[in-house]
């Protein structure tokens, strides 16, 4: 479902040049709860946003679904974000919009009609479990629930790939078992795959099936979580 070659990313800055990410290579197939952890500065997040070119690789290839993601055109690469969802640590949610207005509003910008937004958001927050939430605003809601916004709205344009960047990192372990639960229902559920970045092995444990363990900008071990974790 994505494939990695050679990836390399290189920041340019007034103070400098960094190197964030180094030669990766990585195959994520359809299905898959991929976790990729390291230490913060590793180069997580910068591979995390690589993947749906929220940053423009420096070199190398990333194919998602048999697309070749570099290169595209604007409109191509348009089209190709619909198949990629992404979750994040601070939740990223509108604050002056109710939280069926948070999830519709992928779909609006998608240029659905107003009846199947109705459809897809009920759907959505039922799948969720925040149908009771659907009238309050962000700052009314919890942690995990405005997680729960997050995902639903990430799922909106029925995606091929989740990205979750450290999605449970400012939860509590409750509410972070909870929201895992949720993914991996979820990933069951709809066969959505899933690249999972955090830098705790709990995650990890809890629900990836794969694991990339990156230090300093490369991948250093890569296999299945049962065969990375019972290494001596
Ligand atoms: P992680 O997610 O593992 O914490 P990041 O991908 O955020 O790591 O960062 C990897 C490296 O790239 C770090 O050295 C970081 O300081 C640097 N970096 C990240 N984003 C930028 C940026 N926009 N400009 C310059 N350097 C950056
Ligand atoms: P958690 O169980 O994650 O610690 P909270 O204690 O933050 O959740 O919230 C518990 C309940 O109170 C939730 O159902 C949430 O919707 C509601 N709630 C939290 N903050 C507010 C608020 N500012 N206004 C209205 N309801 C709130």
């Amino acid at each position: 479902m994505i494939r990695i070659r050679n990836l390399t990313k290189v920041y340019t800055s007034a103070s400098g040049t960094v190197k964030a990410l180094d030669g990766i290579n990585l195959d994520i197939e359809k299905g898959d709860i991929f976790g990729i952890i390291g230490l913060s500065g590793a180069g997580k997040s910068t591979l995390l946003r690589c993947i749906n070119l929220l940053e423009k690789p420096t070199s190398g290839s990333i194919e998602i679904d048999g697309v070749e993601m570099t290169g595209l055109s604007p409109k191509e690469l348009k089209e190709m974000r619909k198949k990629i969802g992404m979750i994040f640590q601070h939740f990223n949610l509108l604050s002056s919009r109710t939280v069926w207005g948070n999830v519709a509003f992928p779909l609006e910008i998608a240029g659905f009609d107003r009846k199947t937004i109705n459809e897809k958001v009920e759907n959505l927050l039922n799948l969720v479990g925040l149908s009771d939430k659907a009238k309050s605003f962000p700052s009314q809601l919890s942690g995990g629930q405005k997680q729960r916004v997050g995902i639903a709205r990430a799922l909106a344009c029925d995606p091929k790939v989740l990205l979750c960047d450290e999605a449970t990192s400012a939860l509590d372990p409750e509410t972070t078992f909870s929201i895992l639960k949720l993914l991996k229902d979820i990933n069951e559920k709809l066969g959505i795959t899933m690249v999972v970045v955090t830098h705790e092995m709990n995650v990890i444990k809890q629900i990836c099936n794969k694991v990339a363990v990156i230090e300093k900008s490369r991948v250093v071990e890569q296999g299945t979580t049962f065969e990375i974790f019972s290494r001596p």
